[in-house]
């Protein structure tokens, strides 16, 4: 771990605005005295904007969920990284459901990291195997795959800067919603690391923040984010309640404070 713990709320399909504002609203009171933490939110695209402007900023940052690739033109129905530049800090790309039930394959992903950095973005780019590619024994082979194709275009200095979300498809509560042990995550960690050793050398893989994310609750997410190799958590169906994604938040922040005593 190194800088602060990154913990990303997806809150999917779920929250129309109001329930949104009240969300934030409550998660604000709930987390007033945790410092030195990077909280950032997903909305769904339509909440967004109104969310940009009830936000404290210094607590809060916004993240998409998606975006599309192309910067403008006739593609019915989508929205472009261009037009969330101003607006959102990260974008989520690579997500298992957007993976699985929209068929966004390796060059898609690529295509969005790619314009995601092109737009001053940072992509949280989401990797892991499934239940059966992992009966298979496919994990390292899958990593690798996702890991090497989605950062292809960039340069050495662009993938710095790219967050890499570790999530057992099988772990995250949209499909078998499994435990997944510390040990296990770590080893994958360390796994992708070293790819992005191998492509861009040590120092580049040291820099980018590798964080986990599946089934993560307030009793759960101290495991992950003790291990070294952890920069901190995508939280998905615990980020929807207010109350239990401050006990995330809080379990993190206790963790920090601990640490520092110890130093
Ligand atoms: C996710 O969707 O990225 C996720 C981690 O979900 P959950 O925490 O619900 O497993």
């Amino acid at each position: 771990m190194s800088g602060k713990i990154l913990l990303v709320g997806n809150w999917k399909m779920h929250l129309n605005v109001s329930q949104a504002s009240l969300l934030v609203q409550r998660l604000h009171e709930r987390t007033r005295t945790h410092r030195n933490l990077e909280i950032v939110l997903a909305p769904t695209m339509l909440t967004l904007q109104p969310l940009s402007l009830q936000i404290d900023r210094r607590k809060f940052r916004l993240a998409a969920q998606n975006a599309y690739p192309k910067d403008e033109g006739p593609f019915t129905g989508e929205v472009s990284f261009t037009m969330l530049r101003d607006l959102v800090h990260y974008a989520i790309v690579g997500h298992s459901e957007r993976r699985k039930f929209f068929h966004d394959d390796l060059p898609m992903v690529r295509d969005k990291v790619k314009a995601a950095v092109r737009n001053e973005i940072t992509p949280i780019l989401c990797v892991g195997e499934t239940q059966h590619e992992r009966r298979e024994g496919l994990t390292r082979r899958v990593l690798h795959d996702q890991v090497t194709t989605a950062l292809q275009n960039l340069t050495a200095r662009e993938v710095m800067e790219v967050v890499v979300a570790y999530e057992p498809v099988w772990a995250i509560s949209t499909f078998q919603g499994e435990y997944a042990r510390p040990d296990d995550v770590a080893e994958c960690m360390r796994y992708i690391r070293h790819q992005i050793t191998q492509l861009y050398g040590e120092h580049v893989a040291q820099a980018v923040r590798v964080i986990y994310g599946g089934s993560v609750d307030g009793s759960t997410v101290r495991g992950y984010l003790e291990l070294p190799e952890c920069d901190g958590a995508l939280v998905g169906h615990e980020s929807i309640n207010p109350y239990h994604f401050a006990a995330i938040i809080d379990a993190a922040y206790r963790m920090q404070v601990s640490q520092a005593h110890e130093a």
